[in-house]
This record gives C-alpha cells, structure tokens and sequence, in this order.
C-alpha cells in the first residue's frame, strides 16, 4: 500500500515526486514519460534559475533528479515509467489505479499531474492528411519542410513558437488564427513579424485541408467575410490548443466543460478526499512550467498534512 500515488512525468508531477521523496512518503510516480509538454520545445528560456535550456535538457534534468531520489539509501520514492493510468477508482482504504498494461496500484492519496495533450484539427481532410504533411509537432517533423511554403494553426504561445521554428528553413511561413488578436506574448508575436516570410492570418478559420497523396494546401474562411480561399502549402503545423489527459479519473471527480480537474487553488484539492490535482490537468488559468511544479509543491505539502493527520 502507497501512501502516495503521482501520476504525469511533468513538471507538476516531478515536483510532487521531489517533495514526496523528501518528506519520506511511500510514493509511486507513474508516467508515460517524463519531461511533460514543453519538451518539444527548442530553446526554454523561463525555467527559473536556467537562462535557456532546450525541453530535452529540461527532461533530462527532472529524470535525473527523480532517479536520484529514488536510488538513494532508504528511498521511498518507486517510479512506474512508461505506464499509462486507465482507471482511477476507490479502494477499501483509499484508490485503486489500473494502467493500460493491465497492473494495479493502491494508494491513500493520489496527486493527479497528468497535463493535457494536442487539440486535433476538425475539419475534412484533417485526419486523411495526418502525418502526410499535417502533423502537431513542428520539431519532429519541421525539417522535413525546408525551402517549402507551410501553414501554422493557432495564434498561442505555441503557434508562434513553431512559426519562429520554421521560419529558420521554410520558404514561408503563414499563421492562422480565428481570433483579431493574438494570445502569444507580444515580445514572441514581435519576432515573429521581424521575418520578412512570416504572413499573419487574423480572423480566419480553417475549413479544409487539402490534397492528393499529401497535402497542397489548406482552405479557409475569412470570419468577416466569409470567404473562402486557399493557401496553398505543403505544410500544416497545429497548435490549437490543449485537452487534459483527465480522461482516466473521469467517473471519479468533479471536471469542468473541458475536462479539467476542478481543484481549490489553495490546497489543489480535487473534489473528491484524498485526491489532489496539479498543473495543466486542472482548471487554473495559466498554464506554465513554473505555475506546474509550484502546484505540485503545494499539493505535496497540503497531502503531507493530510497523511498526517489520518
Ligand atoms: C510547445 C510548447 C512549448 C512550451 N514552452 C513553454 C515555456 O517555454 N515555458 C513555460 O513555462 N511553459 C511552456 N509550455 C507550457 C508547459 O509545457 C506546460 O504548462 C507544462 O508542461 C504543464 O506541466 P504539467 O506537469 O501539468 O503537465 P505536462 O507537461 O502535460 O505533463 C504530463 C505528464 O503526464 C504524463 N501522462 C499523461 N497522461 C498520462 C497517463 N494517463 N498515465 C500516465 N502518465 C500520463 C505525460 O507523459 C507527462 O509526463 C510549453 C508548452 C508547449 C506545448
């Protein structure tokens, strides 16, 4: 029996672990993977206390912290990676977690940090196009575009990004958005613009992709007008936001329209006792590394407590 059990590899996770392991509770992290959603990222440049650092560096440096702890003399800290959560129920003396690989785990608490994953892009020839030049992640597949004309969806931080990735070997490179105003920072949007191949697209949503073995353009409409033209590009990146990957813990706790946690933001308690909520999984507003391993701290000294006091 657990008294902990961490599920996500993230930030929000990593930290929970950290703090589990220093405060010497019988934890179990269980993660897919570690390093969580930034790891795509080229160059992280707000991870407090690292001028910039790339999401495989960062990943790398929770790894090594986790296993650190886990390998020490009389560690309590146990790691379960590359196992995916399937099933979150109640137990007689707390939860049971069920992985996909069909293993169960018994805890008394459990600290969701499970983080949220890509948004697909829903229109026709999305899915007919997947992998065939529409893909959603621009460091994997981007070089595969160079000297080409490609496409980004999504006005975010992550659209942007992936804009300022592309732009340093794409012929051109075309950002849609369906708002007027971007979500970027204005410094990100800034440097993006400085590029003399970088076209912004406001106000306008994607309604087709099209193509034949592999995509040659994609259609949109301009919100105003309602006109419907086509870019043609041999590329579609998407960033068009997140889902959380709460889907295991959903006949359990309370989640918001989306999907999110629902958690008090002083505690990250979930609605449910016993079970706390960490990061991008949960309805807080702002979504960053930062804000994740500082919610994974908090729960991990409210749980502490809780232990305690059972
Ligand atoms: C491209 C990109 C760039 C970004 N750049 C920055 C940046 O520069 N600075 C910044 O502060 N933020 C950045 N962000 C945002 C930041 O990455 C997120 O806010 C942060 O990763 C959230 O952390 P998390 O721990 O809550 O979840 P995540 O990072 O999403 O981690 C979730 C973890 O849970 C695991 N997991 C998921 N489902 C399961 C399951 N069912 N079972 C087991 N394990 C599971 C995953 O493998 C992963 O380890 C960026 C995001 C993206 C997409």
């Amino acid at each position: 029996m657990n008294d902990l059990i961490i599920v996500g590899g993230g930030p929000a996770g990593v930290a929970g672990g950290v703090y589990a392991a220093r405060k010497r509770l019988k934890t179990l992290l269980v993660a897919e993977e570690i390093g969580g959603q930034s790891v795509v990222s080229e160059g992280i440049e707000n991870w407090i206390g690292a001028t910039k650092l790339s999401g495989g560096e960062l990943a790398k440096s929770f790894e090594a912290q986790l296993e650190a702890l886990a390998g020490a003399p009389g560690s309590t800290l146990e790691l379960a990676l590359g196992e995916r959560a399937a099933k979150l129920e109640r137990a007689a003396s707390g939860f049971r977690l069920a992985t996909q690989s069909g293993k169960t785990f018994d805890t008394h608490a459990v600290l969701i940090a499970s983080g949220a994953g890509r948004r697909k892009l829903e229109v026709p020839g999305a899915e007919q196009f997947e992998n065939k030049g529409l893909t959603y992640c621009a460091s994997c597949d981007g070089p595969l575009f160079a000297g080409m004309d490609v496409a980004v969806v999504g006005g975010g931080n992550a659209g942007f990004e992936t804009a300022l990735q592309l732009l340093a070997y794409c012929k051109s490179v075309t950002l849609i958005h369906r708002h007027k105003e971007f979500k970027a920072d204005p410094v990100t949007v800034e440097k993006a613009k400085a590029h003399a191949n970088m076209h912004l697209l406001p106000n306008a949503e994607p309604v087709e992709v099209v193509g034949e073995q592999f995509v040659t353009g994609l259609k949109y409409k301009e919100r105003d007008s309602k006109e419907v033209q086509l870019l043609p590009v041999a590329g579609i990146f998407v960033e068009a936001g997140v889902v959380p990957n709460t889907d295991f813990a959903k006949d359990l706790l309370a989640l918001d329209a989306v999907g999110r946690i629902a958690v008090d933001a002083k505690s990250q308690r979930a609605s449910v006792e016993g079970v706390w909520a960490a990061g991008d999984a949960t309805d807080e507003l702002y979504h960053q590394n930062n804000i994740a391993a500082g919610d994974g701290v908090k729960a991990l000294e409210d749980i502490y407590l809780w232990l305690k006091k059972r």
